[in-house]
């Protein structure tokens, strides 16, 4: 088969790879759609040392059980997985428990593994679900009539809701997202859906912003190096600042201005981390002291959270269909990267 292989930074090629062989208690997925992450177009520009190539990325996917070897295998609401079943999967597996296996945050567990780095992932068309997985009902049933690359999501839209779950946004608050990339537009729906009375997105991308005004929000803040877009949010708070800040951009720039703007007691939360080859940088920690603020960071998801990300779009209450722009075949993979970077698109799908 044709995968899209990961060689090393700026080497992801489509190549003639081995048709994966399944050994006891897997089973094999035909990918039907396969979204690139933000996280594959920066282990494909500045490479991952924490995945050992060659490795087939991706890991926001949907595809269809095509053969099992899991003898009894079920999905995560124990009926029975069988041949020709759409499904997603939470790629967190699990070789064992720990103190976060037991406190429901497998996210953070030491004994974690995950599709795309220690297993082949899905930019192919057929993934092989490790046993683990499978035993630990990592498989959840598609039951409605969603799209695979809407469906897509549950991977991301999961990791949205693992910030939301700690940040209790509500009918008091106002919110504001810096960064209004795929990701940043799911956490102001989300916000929405959780009542925030008003929702702002700020970027650096006019693109962006233009795509984010189809979404029923408050406003779309260009972000210039004057500083404008801080007053402009302190202007469209009333003077306070937003209760809550989601930092959904990988730039400190962006963590100094969340930090700046917050409102007093607001909740801060830093979605993305940073590039792992410069993540210390100066940030004005007295707004932390001042305005009492409580910072929060968010990794990946518990696998509640893809529960809920899984119900939610079951729900037809999201509006999937409006965040995936774009369908590509795997050929084309590198054409995603570069649409992501330019900010034309939002979700980038892979089709098969
Ligand atoms: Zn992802």
């Amino acid at each position: 088969m044709k995968a899209a292989v990961y060689e090393g930074k700026e080497r992801v090629i489509v190549q003639e790879v081995a048709d994966p062989m399944l050994n006891e208690g897997e089973v094999l997925l035909a990918v039907d759609a396969c979204s690139i992450c933000g996280t594959d177009l920066r282990t494909y520009r500045h490479g991952d040392l924490k995945i050992n190539p060659p490795r087939i990325l991706g890991h926001e996917f949907c595809g269809h059980v095509v053969e099992s070897r899991a003898t009894d295998g079920r999905y995560a609401d124990g009926t029975p997985i069988q041949i020709g079943d759409r499904v997603v999967m939470y790629i967190v597996i699990l070789a064992g428990t720990d103190r976060y296996t037991e406190m429901g945050r497998e996210n953070l567990s030491g004994k974690r593994t995950t599709m795309s780095y220690h297993h082949d992932g899905a930019f192919a068309p057929f993934v092989r679900i490790p046993a683990n997985a499978v035993a630990q009902g990592n498989l959840f049933k598609v039951t409605s009539n969603i799209s695979s690359d809407q469906m897509s999501l549950a991977e991301p839209l999961g990791c949205v809701m693992n910030a939301h779950s700690r940040l209790g946004i509500g009918l008091k608050d106002t919110v504001t997202i810096i960064g209004a990339g795929p990701i940043g537009i799911m956490h102001a729906l989300l916000s929405r859906a959780q009542g925030a009375q008003k929702v702002f997105v700020i970027d650096t991308n006019e693109e962006r912003l233009k795509m984010a005004q189809d979404f029923n929000l408050d406003g779309a803040i260009l972000s210039t190096s004057d500083g404008a877009h801080r007053e402009r949010i302190a202007q469209l708070t009333n003077g306070n600042g937003p209760d809550v800040v989601i930092v959904a951009v990988s730039a400190a720039t962006a963590q100094n201005d969340a930090l700046e703007i917050a409102a007093k007691a607001g909740r801060v939360n830093f979605f993305a981390g940073l590039p792992k080859s410069s993540p210390v940088t100066p940030l004005n920690v007295n707004h932390i002291h001042y305005k009492e603020l409580s910072i929060s960071g968010s990794y990946s998801e518990k696998k509640s959270d893809f529960q809920a990300a899984y119900a939610l779009l079951h729900s037809g209450r999201f509006p999937a269909s409006k965040i995936v722009t774009h369908r590509l075949p795997l050929d084309r993979i590198q054409d995603g990267f570069h649409l992501m970077e330019t900010g034309e698109s939002l979700k980038v799908c892979i089709a098969f």
